[in-house]
């Protein structure tokens, strides 16, 4: 059994990436499954809930990809290290004594900053402008010339992919370079609330504001991730008028426009809209093309002799419109599929080495879609699919439905479940497993399935 976590383990590693998997996988301490439930030991019942609320499902999953099934997880902790939730709000108290310590700054500036690495493909030279994006890059890069602040903060927000990391870790060497000694810390919302939730815990509240005030320039990534959650937002405000009222430069990214970021404190957004806002729009097909040609000559490099026919770009610039992250990941596929065949990378090539790419470029199944073609083929209603009724001849074609929004969509298992007449995600994790199994005995129900699915992505 403990074989078995080490390989949930490692698959949640890869599945929620090093971030995540470091903070909220690794602390938890596997017991044992009874009952078809997955005992843990945690350090506080503040990372249990945590985890509970945003990793469960990704925990169930992995269990039963495991072939152990589960239906639930249960945390314990020893009580006298319980930290509960309430205790996060509790900060009120020491930061009257925190602040007037913070003043003192010849020794703040000897503290390490607990900055996150930055990605050294990630600078201005390698990244493309076109119209999409200038107006953020030029933003950047003033902010990186490190003259006077002159909006503050500068808040980048745009989709998946479209080069914010990029710019914030552009910002960081630009200033590193400019100016070795400025103190820069760079790091996700994720790290920040992680960073607090550690100082509470250590009760160290008077280190973290001595770190977070005492820098010249703050980056903090995806700052999303904080919606909701309120003692990291009441800390982030304050840690952000600080460093404002300090005249210390703040860049802040998101994936949305800040008023349109559910789960945020109205001062936050209006603090977040007072500097200059500026958004990465969807790549279109010159920046695309440009973006493709620049990561040619990088791939080039590292597989000397390949080369690209004519074309090739056009097609995927045409073809994968997603983001800029997909792009490139063909480009790195078909380099290696090339210098492993040694072809030169021509449009069959592209075509065979690419297919899950383009066609999922090219379509995107929903829900609705699934319940309607499920429907029609069982000759039932849509309003039967998400009805409560539990005879077989609705409950197995409602239950095939779940499976195919399980694969074919990205929704995750509580929206599917919602979407099938608000029904619980355990609901849904059983009728995945139940057709996987049927399918596995069942050679009609494997036909039915696969029917569909062509159906579907057809
Ligand atoms: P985001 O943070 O907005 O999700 P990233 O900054 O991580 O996106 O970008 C995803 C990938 O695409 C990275 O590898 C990045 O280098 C690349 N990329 C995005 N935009 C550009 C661009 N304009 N020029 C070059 N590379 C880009
Ligand atoms: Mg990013």
């Amino acid at each position: 059994m403990d074989e078995s976590w080490e390989k949930i383990r490692s698959k949640l590693k890869s599945k929620l990436g090093h971030d995540i998997y470091k903070n909220w996988i690794e602390v938890l301490s596997f017991v044992k499954v009874k009952n078809n439930v997955a005992h843990f030991h945690v350090p506080s019942s503040f990372i249990a809930n945590w985890i509970d609320r945003n990793y469960r499902d990704q925990i169930i999953e992995s269990f039963i990809n495991e072939e152990i099934y589960i239906e639930n997880l249960l945390f314990e902790h020893k009580t006298n290290e319980t930290l509960s939730i309430q205790n996060e709000s509790s900060n009120g108290q020491t930061r009257d004594i925190n602040l007037s310590n913070v003043k003192n700054k010849k020794e703040n500036k000897n503290i390490e900053l607990p900055s996150s690495p930055l990605d050294k493909r990630f600078t201005f030279d390698r990244f493309v402008v076109g119209k999409p994006n200038e107006l953020a890059h030029a933003a950047a890069k003033r902010v990186a010339e490190s003259g006077p602040v002159t909006f503050n903060p500068l808040f980048l927000y745009g989709g998946v992919g479209l080069g914010k990391t990029h710019l914030m870790h552009a910002i960081a060497w630009q200033i590193k370079k400019i100016n070795p000694r400025s103190r820069m810390l760079y790091l996700s919302a994720e790290q920040f609330m992680y960073r607090f939730v550690q100082a509470l815990r250590f009760k160290d509240m008077y280190g973290f504001k001595e770190i977070f005030r005492s820098v010249d320039i703050l980056m903090v990534d995806d700052v999303q991730f904080i919606a909701g959650k309120e003692s990291t937002q009441d800390e982030f405000f304050h840690t952000f008028n600080a460093l404002v009222e300090q005249g210390k430069q703040l860049v802040i990214s998101g994936d949305r426009a800040p008023g349109e970021i559910d789960g945020l404190e109205e001062r936050i957004k209006s603090r977040l809209a007072w500097g200059l806002v500026v958004d990465l729009h969807p790549t279109d097909y010159e920046l695309r093309l440009g973006i493709l040609q620049s990561k040619v000559e990088i791939q080039t490099k590292l597989h000397p002799g390949i080369t690209v026919n004519k074309g090739i770009l056009e097609f995927l610039a045409h073809r994968i419109s997603s983001n800029v992250r997909v792009l490139e990941g063909s480009l790195t596929r078909l380099f290696a599929y090339a210098s492993l065949v040694g072809r030169s990378i021509d449009i069959d090539m592209a075509q065979e080495c690419l297919a899950d790419i383009l066609r999922s470029s090219e379509r995107k199944v929903t829900i609705e879609e699934i319940i309607r073609k499920v429907a029609d083929h069982y000759n039932l209603r849509m309003s039967d699919m998400i009805s409560a009724r539990r005879s077989r001849s609705i409950s197995r074609p409602r239950q095939l439905a779940m499976f195919l929004a399980k694969n074919l969509t990205s929704k995750s298992l509580p929206e599917i479940g919602r979407r099938f007449g608000g029904r619980d995600h355990t609901t849904v994790i059983h009728a995945v497993k139940k057709i996987e199994e049927l399918k596995n005995k069942d050679l009609h129900i494997a036909e039915e399935v696969e029917i569909l699915r062509r159906m579907l992505e057809a």
